[in-house]
């Protein structure tokens, strides 16, 4: 679960990491309030789950509550590489001298924590990857022996920070990261720019912030967090009627039982040439209803143009399945989709009997998962 700039830099106060001062709003007149209440200069920044914010316009000083309030207007409702605008975190504005970049990242490759830093901040780290590899240090750490000064001190001279003041602040503040990384099960803590101020105070400015989703019964009041407006809308849907579903971009739909299995109908639709329009997996039973709900969930997507029904029965059984598809061509209007059908495995002929008797137009079986595939892809054209 990623987590907005606010509520990463919330976390990142509870572990002691320096902060500024900010209050969220979500109109022009809140943002008025927020910054009369902070007084001063303040930033009013767009709160979505992207990066590059800054460049998109996202990201405004503001010099007193009116202004505040104008520049709400402006951001509020921005579309940001796709994600809508409704909130805003409105901060005191800060002087920046120097914009260094700290990152704990869950390194599955490694099996280890991956400390990133650089001196070369402000910017993607990509970029400074790419164009500057050497200012970027990079540092695995052994999970199981916890944090060790040396880790921050290695960091910090290999950087080549040279202030004593700012090497004991930095130093502080990679402790405290690797105490949030750990406390709250993160998969990546990311702090672009950490800045140090005309004055050498030295405090995160933005947060990036993802908790592993396996970890969030440890985290309720994290997980509260969530923000069901901002997922996709039909992931959402398919949430709720308990389907798993990931929207892709294609045209062809897939339900498939099992992860596996639907994983290789997505797989093998591409093969012969088709874009699918979704992951969809019945999970184990395969009932009637869930075929139903699957279908509804499916075909809420404006994009798809068929659909590929590929099942393998083992606990599941196709004549399950079968009964599944026609309930739902009686309770959802299906007239307009294409449906490919490939049963094999438990009940699979019982399952195909089922759907030549009922005799619907639409219906297409197929004998393997290939030929299924060919034929989805062809009648999505
Ligand atoms: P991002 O573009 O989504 O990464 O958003 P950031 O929170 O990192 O802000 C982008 C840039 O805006 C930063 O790199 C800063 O240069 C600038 N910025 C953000 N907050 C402040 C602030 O309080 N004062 C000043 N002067 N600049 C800021
Ligand atoms: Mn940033």
């Amino acid at each position: 679960m990623d987590l907005y700039e606010y509520q990463g830099k919330e976390l990142f106060k509870r572990v002691g990491i320096p902060v500024s001062n900010g209050r969220l709003a979500e109109t022009p007149e809140e943002a008025r309030t927020a910054a009369e209440e902070i007084g001063g200069a303040v930033v009013v920044k767009a709160q979505v789950l992207t990066g590059g914010r800054g460049k998109a316009g996202g990201v405004k000083l503001a010099d007193d509550p009116a202004d505040a309030e104008e520049k709400a207007r402006n951001i509020l409702g921005l579309d940001i590489n796709g994600h809508i605008v409704r909130r805003l975190w409105i901060e005191s504005a800060s002087d920046i001298a120097k914009e260094y970049y700290l990152s704990i990242a869950f390194d599955r490759g490694a099996k280890q924590p991956l400390f990133m830093f650089t001196t070369q901040g402000g910017v993607e780290i990509e970029q400074v990857a790419e164009e500057n590899p050497d200012a970027l240090i990079r540092l695995h750490t052994d999970p199981l022996e916890g944090y060790q000064p040396w880790i921050a001190r290695k960091l910090i001279y290999d950087a080549g920070v040279e202030d004593p003041s700012e090497q004991k602040q930095i130093a502080a503040i990679v402790e405290k990261l690797y105490r949030a990384f750990v406390e709250f099960d993160a998969m990546l803590c990311e702090i672009n720019p950490l800045i140090v101020t005309p004055d050498g105070e030295v405090k995160a400015l933005d947060s990036k912030f993802t908790v592993d989703d396996s970890a969030l019964f440890r985290h309720p009041d994290v997980a509260e967090w969530r923000d069901t407006s901002a997922a996709d809308p039909i992931e959402a849907f398919a949430r709720e009627k308990g389907v798993t579903y990931v929207k892709l971009d294609g045209d062809v739909g897939i339900c498939g039982n099992g992860a596996g299995l639907s994983m290789s109908t997505v797989d093998v639709v591409a093969h012969v040439g088709g874009k699918p329009a979704n992951f969809c997996d019945l999970g184990g039973g395969g009932s009637a209803e869930g075929v139903v709900d699957a279908l509804e969930v499916i075909t809420r997507d404006p994009q798809v143009k068929s659909i590929f029904f590929n099942i393998f029965g083992g606990i599941t059984r196709c004549d399950e399945v079968a009964r599944g598809i026609l309930e739902a061509l009686e309770r959802l209007d299906m007239s307009k989709y294409p449906i490919v059908v490939r049963l094999d495995g438990t009940n699979a002929e019982e399952g195909r009997r089922i759907l030549q008797e009922a005799g619907k137009p639409n219906i297409y079986p197929e004998a393997t998962m290939l030929e299924g595939a060919k034929r989805a892809v062809e009648l999505a054209k």
